[in-house]
């Protein structure tokens, strides 16, 4: 009878184990940034991911740390202090010569940080007592989830849960008349492992992708020419900002061809050829390795989301609320699986809302305040609308502009490309966007973002003080400008 008692006991309590009160899918930061907000408030979590590293183990952080904004942002810094070396110090008067480049040991640093990153988020989990499910989820009826850990021999196991949160990020996008084979032909994580610069490097796309990893191979010492199928270069952004980016990015020498759609890549033994048409016809261009950069689409298709109905969209976007509630009680979707940009801060957002409100908090994001950045040089960033967006949505705007070449700091920097605008309305003077484009935008953005979260107006920002030297001091000059202020210009 005792005997009886302790097996149902301890079968009970394994049962018990398999029940939690969040189960998350997927472990990016969208993902694990929920499962620790979870387990912070005090909610049995557990997280399912089944990310495969660079070295075939399974690695925490999603698309962002393993193949993402972490190793791209390492790629960039590098590529940039070659670049730095090779074409800016000498202006400064620092001579350097006989500069070698080890590209080998730029993708080992790397490399590193992304295991270092990665690591600290399974530390994380641990510390905030989130546990690991490692293995591809799965959604079962009756609010369950098997996991199917990685390895064939290896037995699923099913979890039930009170709340699921889906996280399951999203992939590159492929074209149909050009097929990666990871070896010529590349996706962006295939850009991030090169053992070599190219000599000539094709890239499809001048979206956010293609321009931060044009500009790693290009600064490296590669030909790049990037073919993009749209006429206007970066429509989201500002178009004063989309125009002096381009005139900028070409200087460089970023070989960017406008109205390019590529019809086909034939390959051959000296390389590859890449066939596109524009508005003058049919070109071919010859490189030795080409990126396809063509943006990301959301990562569904293997959820079992019609047996347990889950409703998706024609693009593989889950339906969500503006509080990522899905069509179904209980399950919520965040990320990149769901609409809004793809961006890992907005993810991550969306995770600490949904982790708060199943523990009963009232929280919000607010999708307006979602700052953009892309990372070449000088950086790109913006918050809020354009003045078409604006104008669009039927609000009458002002704005102001401060280029850097009038910046103190930027000056002494030999920073002076780019500038500041600020868009306000024009009844109200609430600011409605900002837009840089210069060195350091993607920590000036906070400051825009902040002010716009508390519906500052230009007039409120005008009367911040800024530290001088600074290079955001173009911010308030611009918001200063707004009302035809502006001091040093
Ligand atoms: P992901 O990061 O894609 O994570 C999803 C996770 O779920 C993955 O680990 C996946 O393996 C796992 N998964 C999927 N399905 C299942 C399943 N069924 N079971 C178990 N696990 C599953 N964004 C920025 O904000 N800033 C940047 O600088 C930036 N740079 C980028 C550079 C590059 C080259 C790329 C490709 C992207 C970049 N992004 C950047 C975009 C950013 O990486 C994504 O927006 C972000 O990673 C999305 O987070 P997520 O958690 O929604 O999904
Ligand atoms: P993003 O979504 O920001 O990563 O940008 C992807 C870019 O790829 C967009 O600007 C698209 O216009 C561009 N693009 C998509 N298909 C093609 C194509 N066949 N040829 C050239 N550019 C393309």
């Amino acid at each position: 009878m005792v005997y009886q008692l302790l097996i149902e006991r301890t079968y009970k309590e394994k049962e018990q184990m398999k029940e939690f009160d969040v189960v998350v899918i997927g472990g990016g930061p969208a993902g694990y940034v929920a499962a620790i907000r979870a387990g912070q408030l005090g909610l049995k979590t557990a997280l399912v991911d089944e990310y495969i590293g660079k070295s075939g183990k399974p690695s925490l952080g999603g698309t962002c740390l393993n193949a993402g904004c972490i190793p791209s942002k390492a790629l960039l810094d590098s590529s940039e202090h070659y670049d730095r070396v090779k074409h800016k110090y000498a202006a400064h008067g620092i001579k350097a010569e006989g500069v070698d480049l080890d590209v080998g040991q730029m993708i080992a640093r790397k490399d590193k940080i992304v295991t270092t990153l990665t690591q600290g988020v399974a530390g994380l989990l641990k510390k905030n007592k989130v546990k690991w499910l490692q293995g591809h989820g799965r959604l079962e009826l009756g609010m369950h989830v098997t996991v199917q850990p990685n390895g064939d021999d290896a037995a699923a196991e099913k979890v039930k849960a009170k709340h699921i949160i889906v996280a399951t990020g999203s992939v590159p996008r492929e074209l149909s008349n050009v097929t990666i084979d990871h070896q010529r032909i590349v996706d962006s994580t295939d850009a991030l492992n090169f053992d070599e610069v190219p000599k000539r490097l094709g890239v499809i796309g001048a979206g956010v992708i293609g321009l931060e990893l044009g500009s790693v191979w290009s600064r490296l010492g590669a030909e790049v020419v990037v073919l993009e199928a749209m006429d206007d270069f970066l429509t989201m952004t500002d178009p004063e900002i989309a125009k002096a980016a381009l005139k900028e990015f070409k200087r460089q020498g970023l070989d960017i061809r406008m109205g390019a759609m590529v019809k086909s890549v034939e390959e051959g033994s000296d390389g590859l050829t890449v066939n596109y048409a524009d508005n003058d016809g049919t070109h071919a261009v010859e490189v030795d390795k080409l990126i396809v950069a063509v943006g990301r689409k959301p990562h569904t298709d293997q959820l079992n989301a019609d047996e347990v109905a889950l409703l998706i969209d024609e693009s593989g976007y889950i339906h969500v609320d503006q509080y990522c509630r899905t069509n179904i009680p209980d399950i919520y979707a965040i990320g990149d699986v769901v609409r809004g940009p793809m961006l890992a801060h907005k993810g991550s957002e969306e995770g600490v809302m949904v982790a708060e409100r199943i523990a009963g908090q009232v929280r919000e994001v607010n999708h307006d305040t979602i700052p953009w950045v892309i990372y070449t040089w000088p950086e790109i960033a913006w918050v809020g609308k354009t003045e078409n967006g604006c104008r669009q949505a039927g609000r009458k705007v002002k704005s102001g502009s401060f280029p850097l070449r009038a910046s103190g700091r930027a000056v002494a920097m030999d920073e002076t490309v780019g500038l500041v605008k600020v868009i306000a309305d024009a009844d109200s003077d609430e600011i409605l966007g900002v837009h840089i484009f210069g060195a350091a935008a993607s920590e000036m953005i906070a400051e825009a973002v902040v002010a716009m979260e508390y519906r500052a107006s230009a007039e409120d920002l005008a009367s911040i003080v800024h530290a001088h030297p600074t290079v955001s001091e173009a911010v308030h000059e611009a918001a200063l400008d707004v009302h035809g202020q502006a001091i040093h210009i």
